[in-house]
């Protein structure tokens, strides 16, 4: 249960709780399931909202000893917190930033010819991957040039590959992929191998290779979209009732009446809007169904236009003796960030990529 009480949560109303407990065991339960790979942790886009000042430590104390971030300024980040770390740039590498990239001792994972003769010039001593593009058409060199990288004679410590669609185990692609990958694998006999994103880790065909990269698992997103979630929930957001009201059958909610009452409605409002990260996709419009909150265990609809600050609830379903000191669980008690994506016309990735700023975060485990 979360603490509402202190000046940080006067200051913010919303508290964003953090398990990083969750986030190890996450960790440990891919790890074991992957072994004898070895399991590194993706923490780009500052550890997927949670905190990579916070997540990086305790996945290095779980035991992970290889991260995965997107950009430079994010590896720096990485090494002042866990120092031994061994840390891959997963955007390539831009020339302005080879200096940085040598002096915070990063790898960047090399995307392209380019990004392979400017590592050489860098240096072909300085460990690095290489990025196979075997069907996204994002980064990655192409299969007939893995060869040609080869001769070049870089240290490349790790060949790797993206999925395309990893989370549907029934795609054809997935195969074709593992397939694309396989015929270049003998060009970096010394290289490891590493395909895997969370998804693809509870695939049947097991592309582990020798090191597998999961991000959205470790933070609780569920990699079997359809199955029941294996992973443990890493985020709770929860924000006190401002205030509520009673409307009247045919009165209307928030900007443009998108919402009218059907029945005597009691509403509550809280404090928490598009500008924390809750998107205004997930309002509640007439006949559609919108994002829901948690209210003294009742599952209750957001009414109206999610604003900038505010998001108006339904709550007549809550009897009205448990409303005084009640909360508004966004994400928790049986609300994942899957089910707020699904209901905003987005991913549970967005959802936690997003997690705003205003937030009071209170980091536990
Ligand atoms: C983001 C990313 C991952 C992690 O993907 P998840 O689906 O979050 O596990 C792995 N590899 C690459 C190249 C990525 O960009």
């Amino acid at each position: 249960m979360t603490e509402f009480s202190g000046p940080a949560v006067a200051e913010s109303q919303a508290v964003l709780t953090i398990d990083l407990g969750a986030l190890a065991e996450n960790w440990r339960a891919l790890a074991k399931r992957v072994a004898p790979a070895e399991c590194g942790a993706v923490v780009k886009a500052d550890a997927y909202g949670v905190g990579i000042e916070a997540a990086a430590p305790a996945l290095a104390k779980a035991g992970c000893k290889t991260f995965f971030v997107a950009l430079p300024s994010e590896g720096r980040r990485v090494r002042a917190v866990v120092p031994h770390a061994v840390i891959y740039v997963l955007n390539g590498l831009f020339a302005p930033s080879v200096p940085m990239m040598i002096a915070h001792d990063l790898r960047p994972v090399l995307g392209s010819l380019d990004d392979a003769a400017l590592w050489a010039k860098a240096g072909r001593l300085r460990p690095c991957a290489l990025h196979v593009d075997t069907g996204m058409n994002r980064l990655g060199v192409a299969p007939g040039d893995v060869d040609a990288i080869a001769r070049m004679d870089l240290a490349i410590d790790v060949l790797m590959t993206h999925f395309v669609s990893s989370e549907n185990a029934n795609d054809a692609t997935n195969d074709i992929q593992i397939a694309r990958f396989a015929s270049v694998r003998g060009a970096l006999p010394h290289a490891r191998a590493s395909l895997a994103n969370s998804s693809a880790l509870f695939l049947p065909q097991k592309p582990y290779g020798d090191l597998v990269r999961p991000g959205y698992a470790l933070y609780g997103g569920n990699p079997t979209p359809g199955a029941a979630n294996p992973m443990r929930a890493v985020v709770r957001l929860e924000a006190p009732l401002l205030q509520t009201r009673i409307v009247e059958p045919g009165e209307t909610v928030g900007y443009n009446a998108q919402w009218t009452a059907k029945r005597r409605t009691r509403l509550a409002t809280i404090g928490v809007g598009y500008a924390d990260g809750l998107p205004r996709a997930a309002m509640g419009i007439d006949d559609r169904l919108g994002g829901e909150a948690m209210i003294a265990g009742v599952r209750c609809p957001f009414a109206g236009r999610v604003s900038m600050d505010l998001t108006v609830i339904d709550v007549t379903d809550v009897p009205a003796e448990k409303l005084p000191g009640a909360t508004a669980v966004l994400l928790g008690d049986g609300i994942t960030v899957d089910d707020l994506g699904l209901r905003a016309a987005t991913i549970g990735y967005e959802i936690l990529t997003r997690l705003g700023a205003r937030y009071y975060r209170n980091y536990v485990g």
